[in-house]
């Protein structure tokens, strides 16, 4: 299949860029699959009511059937005909956080979605993303969107066009170009349909402690912290963002890891490090890349994806990792990097290792 590329300025207003994104939105009126970017990730849309349409997006990422996809719209008037009901607390949070990274679990209306949007469960989640192209390209779709990223399942999620362009290439009609997106990582997963608290499914860009200041205390889902348990998010049971070789995390200061390094390096591997700016000088390895300033975590959420991918452009054999603080935002970047690592850490004395 060919896949067509409509670059589109940031600014709906001007006329060569509505122009495009109609065009757009026709391909998802007749039920074709295509990647446009929001302020997480890029998403790979389908007609969210459409069957057919969305077997497309599992088809082309991959994508196991059971893990349900985030439905996107546009207007407030979308959410209310597909859902049950929108509790106090969920009204709230659609008050503080929509348009944005906020995605939202509520009780489905029967009929409105594909099952294969909800993976047959009773419930679906839907966000408002807040992205200037995302929004006019659902309203001139004039139709509910379901959007996982897009990139091949397991794959670290598009941050730029190129990378949708990587993966995807060939086996989707077609690709908004809007540039880089912002966030970098994906939507906080939040489900509202569950007992007292509502629990945090994955943490994203939305931070735990910015929700509680609205709606009061919420859980994580346990699975989060235990690898062991099987998450109430379905995706999250599987291995995602992996790089092409394994990772490991480091669990502490630089300095104990460059004899390790040099013990990998003699033995002939090449050693990759995902570092930070105020770090990377300190490594003696093959590749030393920075995802960003340890200073601003938003940096590292921004730049993580596009360092990983770097990686799989480069000749290491393993990659080390540094780690962050689970607070704020940190919790969704140490939720990311654990995945990608599989949750291989390195002991902190190296000399076990
Ligand atoms: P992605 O589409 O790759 O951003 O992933 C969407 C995430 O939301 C996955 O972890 C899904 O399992 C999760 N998700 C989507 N719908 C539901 C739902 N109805 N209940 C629980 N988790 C969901
Ligand atoms: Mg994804």
């Amino acid at each position: 299949m060919e896949t067509k590329k409509w670059i589109v300025d940031i600014d709906v207003d001007k006329k060569n860029s509505y122009q495009q994104l109609k065009e757009a939105a026709h391909y998802l009126q007749r039920n074709e699959v295509i990647a446009f970017p929001t302020e997480t990730v890029y998403g790979l849309g389908a007609n969210a009511t459409s069957d057919a349409a969305v077997a497309k997006i599992f088809a082309a990422k991959g994508r196991p059937s059971d893990n349900p996809l985030i439905v996107h719209i546009a207007e407030l008037g979308q959410l209310l005909e597909a859902v049950e009901m929108v509790s106090d607390k969920a009204q709230k949070l659609i008050e503080a956080f929509w348009p944005g990274p906020l995605t939202i679990i509520f009780k489905k209306k029967d009929g409105i979605f594909s099952s294969l949007v909800t993976a047959g469960l009773d419930t679906v989640a839907i966000r408002m993303p807040d992205h200037p192209l995302a929004i006019a390209l659902i309203r001139a779709a004039g139709l509910p969107i379901a959007a996982p990223s897009a990139n091949c399942s397991g794959k670290p999620s598009p941050t730029t066009a190129h990378h949708v362009w990587e993966d995807l290439q060939g086996r989707i009609a077609g690709i908004v170009d809007g540039g880089e997106t912002g966030v970098g990582l994906e939507s906080t997963v939040l489900d509202c349909t569950s007992g007292e608290f509502p629990i945090i499914l994955r943490p994203g860009g939305i931070t735990k402690e910015a929700i509680e200041r609205v709606i009061g205390k919420v859980q994580l889902d346990p699975a989060m912290m235990n690898e062991k348990q099987t998450p109430k998010s379905p995706g999250m049971k599987y291995t995602h963002y992996a790089p092409n070789v394994p990772m490991y995390l480091m669990a502490g200061n630089w300095e104990k890891y460059n004899e390790l390094i040099k013990q990998k390096r003699q033995a002939g591997l090449k050693v990759g490090i995902l570092a930070t700016a105020e770090t990377s000088k300190y490594y003696d390895a093959d590749l030393v890349l920075s995802c960003g300033e340890r200073n601003h975590l938003h940096t590292v959420a921004h730049c993580l994806y596009d360092t990983l991918r770097d990686f799989n452009k480069s000749n290491v054999d393993v990659i080390f990792a540094e780690t962050f603080p689970k607070d704020g935002v940190g919790a969704a970047i140490m939720n990311r990097l654990e995945k990608a690592a599989g949750h291989r850490w390195l002991e902190s004395d190296p000399r076990n290792n």
